[in-house]
């Protein structure tokens, strides 16, 4: 037997499964009318803190549920809740570098659905695998921290293929740490050639608004325009 030919039907036979435990995730999303985002970057690109500010900014606008994955504590849960999130969910993957679709259901359970309208979900800091996972939701938002540099799309295409909306945050740095947002924007251009790229800082409020737009009249041409 060609072991590595086995190898490559396992990987493609974990896939299958995790695609069709994600589709029924998403079935239960649409029945109770959620919008869900699976939210992907590098560890400290500023995910949580730009739910923080998310979480301020639909304030009375939209009923938000945040469920979080990280390999241990609780702390991006602990610090949503604080935030205002109607139910916030830890998923701690222990030690796995990304969310998978059957570990989004335990959690689901735990959510009362009809009362939310926005479903985060904080996938575990990484560029590269989360990408491969499908995890239920509607869209994907991947994150590129001003301060980790202009070569992300290059190096982790990926993640960038995939994407919905792209945030380049802490863009209030983005002068300090020499950010070159046409490099950037080429390379995501290249691979997803109509994606968004909102630059954006949870800090200053720079960008916020097409953001919080984004998330609640999902209107492209809108945000295009903001920005
Ligand atoms: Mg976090
Ligand atoms: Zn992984």
């Amino acid at each position: 037997m060609n072991k590595r030919i086995a190898t490559v039907q396992v990987v493609e036979n974990i896939h299958a499964i995790n695609d069709a435990q994600a589709e029924k995730l998403r079935a239960r999303l649409d029945a109770a009318g959620v919008h869900g985002i699976n939210l992907m970057s590098a560890p400290g690109s500023g995910k949580t803190t730009l739910i923080e500010a998310t979480l301020r900014g639909l304030a009375g606008e939209l009923a938000v549920a945040v469920i979080d994955g990280d390999i241990a504590t609780t702390i991006d849960a602990d610090r949503a809740a604080a935030a205002g999130a109607v139910a916030a969910v830890q998923i701690n993957t222990g030690g796995n570098c990304h969310l998978e679709a059957n570990m989004l259901a335990p959690a689901l359970d735990r959510l009362d659905l009809a009362a939310i309208d926005l479903l985060i979900v904080e996938n575990v800091g990484n560029l590269i695998c989360p990408a491969n996972f499908a995890i239920g939701t509607h869209h994907n938002v991947v994150i590129a921290s001003a301060p980790e540099g202009w070569d992300k799309p290059y190096k982790y295409p990926g993640i960038f293929t995939g994407a919905d909306v792209v945030l380049v945050t802490k863009w209030d740095a983005a002068d300090f740490f020499e950010f070159d947002l046409e490099r950037f924007s080429t390379g995501v251009r290249a691979l997803n050639r109509d994606v968004m790229i909102l630059p954006l800082s949870a800090k200053t409020g720079e960008g916020m608004d097409a953001w919080l737009g984004w998330l609640t009249k999902n209107d492209k041409e809108q945000v295009t325009k903001a920005i």
